[in-house]
């Protein structure tokens, strides 16, 4: 089995990984690169983008853009696998961005024939063997995969964190799905960030708690997929006895959250409590906030979960109470110079806000427990900026395969 790194070697979005084996190819996302980074534009792949794709399927780990966000470029008749979950959010999302942006009506269209998988559920592509994993990251329905064809085996961690919530299923998971394998094919984001994980999500639940008891009018600022803290939230304004608004939209998504059955669908996390999160009322193109509304706010105090646009800034305007806003996304978004910056989520915040969030990705001393579970020959780095410090880290326990964008590691 040959693996290659097309892209994702030196960079953090927009990962493309193939496994090959026999004429066959499976390759893993294809999304974004995210702004900021290096950037290196169309890619044109032999069996991917272009030429015989009779022999070609593609994996997606998770519905983030950088993951996901591309695959409207590649050829329709391409077999395209995605969890049963995360397709769903993602149609809901697309359908909300559609209006605004028309590539989203061509992600429908393709997410429309994809095939999907459940966890712990594997299946197979061509001699290619997969199990798909579940992990926690800041994206819903998110998977690691182990993939084996020929007697080599590799697990392709995707996105995936060890602070959350679901985290710590993992290790038992790996234990029954996945065992020892020759690669892991692993994500580095944190690698030159070491303070993005200093709070788990519960403790940052904790926090928000606290918050939304001391303070009535509470607006939070978030990303509307990223599922756990959005039922943290829920559950804090829950305990703090406050409502909970979203819009129509969010709610769709929340809604899609407490109805699927697998896995986690046994966690109080996604089930609704003694009241179920309260949908904001809209008509003739903006938010309805009569006088009983106020008074139910006024009443009970509320947790607004806000997106960055002049509608919500307007609702936001005529709420009651001192409000307390919070940055509950990395920060990066409103630092101003940075190439991520967005002036919308910038002026709507304002300055006086708490910044209140924790990363979706894993710490490198949690990543070395989970390397010592798949007692892997070798690591191969990937959705990382600093690779290096990766191999420097790891290189005392395992060999690290430091690669270049298009190199390959044969296995046979
Ligand atoms: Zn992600
Ligand atoms: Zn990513």
């Amino acid at each position: 089995m040959n693996i290659i790194i097309h892209r994702g070697t030196h960079q953090i979005g927009g990962c493309v990984t193939e496994y090959e084996y026999d004429g066959w190819r499976l390759f893993v996302d294809y999304g974004e690169e995210l702004p900021g980074g290096p950037t290196s534009g169309d890619l044109h792949i032999e069996g991917l983008t272009h030429g015989d794709i009779s022999k070609s399927a593609l994996l997606i780990t998770h519905y983030h853009g950088d993951h996901i966000g591309s695959i409207t470029k590649l050829p329709k008749e391409l077999p395209i696998y995605i969890g049963k979950v995360g397709r769903e959010i993602q149609l809901v999302l697309s359908d909300h961005l559609k209006s605004v942006d028309g590539v989203h009506q061509e992600m429908i269209e393709r997410l429309q024939h994809a095939n999907t998988f459940e966890a712990g559920n594997g299946f197979s592509f061509g001699p290619f063997s997969i199990m798909p994993i579940t992990v926690d990251h800041s994206a819903f329905d998110a998977y690691a995969f182990k993939i084996e064809a020929d007697g080599v085996s590799a697990f392709h961690t995707g996105d995936f964190r060890t602070h959350g919530f679901r985290s710590k299923k993992l290790p038992e998971l790996i234990q029954k799905y996945v065992g020892a394998v020759d690669y892991v094919v692993c994500e580095g984001t944190n690698v030159a960030r070491p303070d993005a994980t200093n709070l788990t999500e519960r403790e940052l639940q904790q926090q928000f708690e606290e918050q939304f008891k001391a303070n009535k009018s509470n607006v939070v600022y978030l990303s509307s997929t990223n599922i756990d803290r959005l039922f943290s939230l829920y559950h804090a304004a829950l305990r703090a006895k406050c409502g909970f608004l979203v819009d129509a939209y969010q709610k769709r998504i929340m809604d899609i959250v407490t109805q699927q059955d697998p896995i986690w669908g046994k966690s109080s996390l996604y089930r609704y409590g003694e009241y179920e999160p309260k949908v904001l009322m809209y008509d003739n193109g903006e938010f309805l906030v009569t006088e009983e509304f106020k008074d139910f706010l006024n009443k009970l105090g509320y947790v607004l979960i806000a997106r960055a646009n002049p509608r919500f800034d307007h609702l936001i305007a005529r709420l009651p109470g001192e409000k307390q806003k919070y940055l509950s996304m990395w920060g990066g978004y409103v630092e101003e110079g940075n190439e991520a910056y967005n002036k919308n989520l910038a002026d709507s915040l304002g300055n006086d806000y708490k910044p209140m969030h924790t990363s979706g990705h894993s710490d490198m001393n949690s990543m070395r427990e989970v390397f010592r579970l798949l007692h892997p020959k070798a690591l191969i780095p990937i959705h990382t900026d600093a690779p290096e410090k990766f191999a420097e880290l790891f290189s005392d326990e395992w060999s690290v395969i430091l690669l270049n964008d298009g190199d390959s590691v044969t296995s046979s």
